[in-house]
C-alpha cells in the first residue's frame, strides 16, 4: 500500500475501534482465507457463571464411600475447619443442619452435599485468575458459603487448579487432569456429556487425602488409584455467546472465507457452541493446550495452503496470534495477546472481523 492507502485505512480503522499495526498489515488484511475464532471471550462473552453444582451421590457409589463423602462434608462445613471422626450417620446429619442454616441460592445449591462441593472447589479457586474460577468464587459468595483458605494453590494451564484445603488436596479441572491425579472419573460420565452437550464447561471436582506421590505428571499413566482419591462433584459454567459471533460466522462465509474454532475447552461444548453461530463442526479444534494453539494455526496454514487470521483475547493465544499470517486481539484481551496481534478490535465484536476486511478492501482498491 502506499503510505496514503495505508494512512486512510489506518485512520478510518482507528475511528470505528479497528488498530492496525504494522507495515503491510491492510493487504494481509485483505488477502486473509480463513479465519480461526478462539471461543472463550472471543466468541462468547467469557463472562462465566456457575449454573449447575452436581454432589455425586455416595449411595450409588457403593456404601464404602458414604462415610469418605460425609467425612468430607464434616470437616468443610465447620467454620474451625478441624476434621472430626464421624462415628454415625446421625451425628453428620445433625452437624449439616446446624451448619448449614444459611440461604443459598435455592437454584444453585440445595443439599449440603450440594454445598460442600461449591465451597470447596471455591477454596481451591480462590487465587485462580480464570473466568472459570472466578465464576465459582462468585458463585460460593452469593450462596453464603465460608470459603476455607486454601495454600499450595498451582493452575495447571489449559486444566484447571489444586490446592490444598483442609489438608485435602482439591482438583477442580477437566477430566485430563483428574483422570492424572488418579481419580476415577467414570461415575461423571453421563453427567458431563449432558452438560457439555448444552455448551456448558462442566468441571470436576476431586479430593485426595495426603498425596504421597507425584500424581500430575501427564506422562505418568501407573499412578494408582487408591480410595483416598475421589470425584466428589461436578460444576458447570456457562457463558453468552456474542450476537455479533453469528454475524461474522455468516457473512465471512457468505464471502468465501473459512471459519474455524479452536479452543481449550472440550469437544462436545466447542462443537455445541460451533454449531450455535454457524462452524461446521469438521472445523473445531477442541482440547488444544494453551502452548499448542499456535501448532494447531500452523497445521491449518499449510495444510490448506491458506492465509490465517487468529483472532483471539488470551494469554493462551498469543503464540498462535503471532504465528498467524494476521494476528487479531480484541481490546477487551489480555495485553500480551493485543502485543502478539496486528488487529485490535477495540469494540470485542467479532462482527468487527468483517469491517476489518472491508476497511483494507476499500482504501487498497481506491487509493494506489
Ligand atoms: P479456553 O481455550 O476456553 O480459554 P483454557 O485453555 O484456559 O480454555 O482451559 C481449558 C479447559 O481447562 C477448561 O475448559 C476447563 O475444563 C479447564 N480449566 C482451565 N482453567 C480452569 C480453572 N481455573 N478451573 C477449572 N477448570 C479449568
Ligand atoms: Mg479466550
Amino acid at each position: 500500500a502506499t503510505p496514503a492507502a495505508t494512512m486512510v485505512g489506518t485512520t478510518i480503522g482507528a475511528k470505528n475501534g479497528i488498530l492496525f499495526e504494522g507495515g503491510d498489515v491492510l493487504e494481509r488484511v485483505r488477502d486473509i482465507d480463513t479465519v480461526v475464532f478462539d471461543k472463550t471471550g472471543t466468541l462468547t462473552t467469557g463472562e462465566m457463571s456457575v449454573t449447575d453444582v452436581i454432589a455425586l451421590n455416595p449411595q450409588t457409589d457403593g456404601g464404602q464411600l458414604d462415610s469418605e463423602h460425609n467425612s468430607l462434608l464434616d470437616s468443610n462445613t465447620r467454620s474451625s475447619g478441624a476434621s472430626i471422626d464421624t462415628d454415625s450417620d446421625a451425628d453428620v446429619d445433625a452437624e449439616i443442619k446446624t451448619k448449614t442454616d444459611i440461604d443459598p441460592d435455592p437454584d444453585l445449591v440445595r443439599t449440603p452435599r450440594e454445598m460442600a462441593v461449591l465451597r470447596l472447589a471455591a477454596a481451591a479457586e480462590q487465587n485462580s485468575e480464570h473466568p472459570l474460577g472466578d465464576a465459582i468464587v462468585s458463585a460460593a459468595r452469593k450462596c453464603d458459603l465460608n470459603i476455607p483458605t486454601a495454600t499450595e494453590f498451582n493452575a495447571i494451564p489449559g486444566q484447571g487448579v489444586r490446592a490444598t484445603v483442609d489438608q485435602q488436596t482439591v482438583i477442580v479441572g477437566n477430566d485430563r487432569l483428574l483422570k492424572n491425579a488418579g481419580i476415577d472419573i467414570d461415575p461423571a460420565a453421563s453427567t458431563l456429556r449432558e452438560l457439555e452437550s448444552d455448551g456448558k464447561t462442566a468441571m470436576l471436582v476431586g479430593v485426595i487425602d495426603n498425596p504421597d506421590v507425584s500424581i500430575f505428571d501427564d506422562t505418568d499413566t501407573d499412578t494408582e488409584i487408591t480410595d483416598t482419591r475421589r470425584l466428589v462433584g461436578v460444576i458447570a459454567d456457562a457463558d453468552t455467546i456474542k450476537d455479533s459471533a453469528m454475524d461474522a460466522v455468516e457473512t465471512l462465509r457468505a464471502r468465501g472465507t473459512t471459519v474455524h474454532l479452536i479452543t481449550g475447552d472440550n469437544e462436545r461444548t466447542a462443537k455445541a457452541v460451533a454449531s450455535q453461530v454457524g462452524i461446521d463442526p469438521e472445523n473445531v479444534r477442541a482440547e488444544v493446550l494453551p502452548e499448542a494453539k499456535a501448532d494447531a494455526v500452523e497445521t491449518i496454514q499449510s495444510a490448506e495452503d491458506s492465509r490465517v487470521m487468529m483472532v483471539g483475547d488470551g494469554v493462551n493465544d498469543a503464540p498462535a496470534l503471532a504465528a498467524a499470517f494476521v494476528g487479531t486481539a480484541l481490546g477487551s484481551g489480555t495485553d500480551v495477546a493485543i502485543e502478539a496481534a496486528e488487529v485490535t478490535l477495540m469494540r470485542d465484536s467479532p462482527a468487527d472481523v468483517i469491517h476489518a476486511i472491508r476497511i483494507s478492501e476499500g482504501t487498497l482498491s481506491k487509493i494506489k
